[in-house]
């Protein structure tokens, strides 16, 4: 198949899955993971009218962020764990953070996105002028991977609401990786059922749940966002350190 051709088949199992689910199909965004694959292929999507596109990196987002400069209603949207030392570069080019886990992170964030807010705006568009956020919840309790703790989340949900720069606009996961896409269905469940217990869907009207492996599961549990990569892309290339 070639890459248009797995866009639309994704398109249409996510429309699929949430009419499964009873949901309306626009209440849920694709964003399409883009790390390791080239601005060529990222191009050929936009022209197929995918807007949303995801990126873990913050070198290659800025990287691929200067190549495709010129389409200047592309989204990006930084997935990936964040460090603070790259929150300058980041606001530059992104509408949304999906990975804040931290409330140093937050703070950072925050001032950067201050700095730049009337750039931002003129660049991405006046809702654009403050930062989207998503706060990256531990689901598993995995150490070594991302995310703030449950019972950390309320402190890092205020941190955010307190920088004017930025946007509380949900939650998002990465569950641990198992064999059978139903197991993965708990940890989305607990993901909206966090969203309940802290506000429910008017403070955090996003669920950013669901990757290649699992949307449909997530879709099921009330993601309003997966974020595909290997299902349109392809296999990624091994990275290199
Ligand atoms: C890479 C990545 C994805 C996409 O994963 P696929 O399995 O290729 O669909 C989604 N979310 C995050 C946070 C990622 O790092």
């Amino acid at each position: 198949m070639t890459l248009i051709e797995n866009f639309r088949a994704i398109e249409a199992r996510i429309a699929r899955a949430a009419q499964s689910a009873g949901r309306d199909s626009r209440a849920v965004r694709l964003i399409a993971v883009s790390k390791g694959h080239p601005a060529a292929a990222i191009r050929e999507l936009y022209a197929a009218g995918q807007r949303d596109f995801g990126e873990s990196y913050a070198q290659e987002l800025e990287g691929k962020a200067a190549e495709l400069a010129e389409l200047t209603d592309l989204r990006w949207h930084m997935i990936g764990h964040l460090q603070r030392n790259k929150a300058r570069s980041v606001v530059r080019h992104v509408t949304t953070v999906h990975s804040v886990d931290s409330i140093a992170l937050a703070r950072e964030l925050g001032r950067r996105a201050q700095a730049i807010a009337e750039e931002r705006a003129r660049r991405f568009g006046p809702e654009h002028a403050r930062l989207d956020v998503l706060v990256e919840v531990s689901i598993a309790g995995e150490e070594q991977k991302g995310g703030v703790a449950k019972d950390a989340l309320a402190e890092l949900l205020a941190a955010v609401e307190a920088e004017p720069a930025l946007r509380l606009v949900g939650l998002m996961c990465i569950p641990p990786l198992v064999d059978d896409p139903a197991a993965a269905r708990p940890y989305f469940d607990e993901l909206a059922a966090l969203r309940d217990a802290h506000g429910g869907p008017e403070r955090l009207p996003e669920l950013s749940m669901g990757m290649t492996h699992d949307f449909e599961q997530a879709i099921a549990a009330g993601a309003t966002i997966v974020r595909v990569g290997t299902a349109i892309f392809g296999e990624r290339p091994p990275r290199r350190a």
